[in-house]
């Protein structure tokens, strides 16, 4: 990878052609009988909806989740007319019109949002297709039995393409919560008359064909995340973050690196700051918690040391001894040698949480699928 000519600190490389694949291993788990949509919110976790709507497309996707009304707007001329747009979070007041007109499904959470709908639906005297959600007991969105029956009429009144719920726990396979969440999903979704039903995320793909139904809404498994904590990937990996060391220190012992003098050398110390920091998406408090990889020497863990600065921050590179290394060298920090969930989890956070933080100074670079 040749860095020379970037002026950024930091190098992403987003693999499309993993998207694709990913997509299409989803599509093998799941089979023929259900749909594998995508979830694209938050700029397709990072990643860059406008690079990544399009290679799903070709891939055979034809369901798209994004969150807010802003963000189906612009991912709708991204996508073919054949492709459905749903927004999760469903419209405010005041937003219906904006996404019928842009041809957007909403998708309604509650029994204003199914009422504000249904007046629109009257008042141009056409259906407009929407996604109904049940409340199957995340307490998050939806409607429970009560809002169900509440909303009888103006159901009645509406063109529902599918229904739908969320689990919480689908990443522990264990949790009772899940086949709690499913019992009810078949209980109240007998009240929406919608030909699709949908219930799972990218873990509820690896519970197992009872949790298939129609049509599955993967995000995060596509973007190379892990949907099964604690097994081996069933994914490729897609991102690759470099960061960029802008210069080296040699310290003593008992000298204190960065701010609020958080680590202090208990031995003669080689120190290289690299540059990017808390406003990049690396958490203030990374230090002495994960680290970066010379790839040149996959084996040696190099630790974050101290606190993380805005713009840079401090990694211990004396386990390299006097290996020269030039300004501008690249450490990995999430990749092939640095597993995107072995971060997250060093930093007590998630990957989705590492993904939707990534930068926009980094140097972005697509690796186009091979066709
Ligand atoms: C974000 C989201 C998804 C995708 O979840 P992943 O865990 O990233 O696969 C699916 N459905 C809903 C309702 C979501 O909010």
């Amino acid at each position: 990878m040749n860095l020379t000519h970037s002026g950024a600190g930091g190098w992403l490389t987003i693999d499309l052609g993993a998207i694709d694949g990913n997509y299409r291993r989803l599509r093998g788990k799941v089979g023929d009988r259900t749909r594998v949509g995508a979830a694209v919110k938050a700029d397709a976790y990072g990643l860059g909806v406008a690079r990544v709507a399009p290679v799903l497309y070709e891939a055979g996707c034809r369901h798209f989740f994004v969150a807010t009304v802003d963000e189906a707007i612009a991912l709708r001329p991204l996508v073919a007319a054949d492709a459905q747009v749903f927004q999760l979070n469903g419209p405010f007041q005041g937003c219906e019109a904006d996404l019928k007109a842009a041809g957007i499904t909403p998708v309604l959470n509650s029994p204003e949002q199914i009422a504000h709908w249904a007046a629109l639906s009257r008042r141009t005297g056409s259906r407009s297709p929407c996604v109904i959600q049940i409340d199957s007991g995340m307490y998050r969105f939806g409607l429970d039995d009560r809002a169900l029956t509440d909303a009888g009429d103006d159901l009645e009144a509406l063109d529902i393409q599918l229904v739908m719920s969320h689990l919480a726990c689908a990443d522990e396979p264990q949790h009772g919560q899940n086949r709690s969440q499913r019992e009810t999903f078949l209980a109240r979704r007998k009240a929406v008359p919608a030909p699709l039903s949908s219930l799972a995320a990218s873990s509820g793909i690896f519970l197992g064909p009872d949790y298939h139904f129609d049509l599955v809404r993967p995000g995060y498994a596509l973007y190379g995340g892990n949907p099964t904590p604690g097994a081996p990937s069933p994914m490729l990996p897609v991102v690759t973050l470099q960061l960029r060391m802008i210069q080296e220190r040699s310290i003593e012992t008992g000298a204190a690196v960065g701010y609020s003098a958080r680590f202090v050398a208990s031995r003669p110390s080689r120190i290289a700051t690299l540059a990017a920091g808390y406003a990049d998406g690396v958490p203030r408090a990374a230090g002495g918690r994960t680290f970066a990889i010379l790839p040149e020497k996959p084996d040696i863990l190099l630790p974050v040391i101290g606190r993380v600065s805005m713009d840079c921050l401090a990694l211990d590179i004396t386990a390299l001894g006097d290996l020269p290394l030039a300004p501008g060298t690249a450490f990995e920090f999430i990749g092939p040698l640095r597993p995107l969930d072995a971060v997250a989890r060093d930093l007590d956070m998630i990957g989705y949480e590492l993904l939707t933080g990534l930068s926009h100074r980094y140097h972005r670079d697509y690796i186009e699928k091979v066709k």
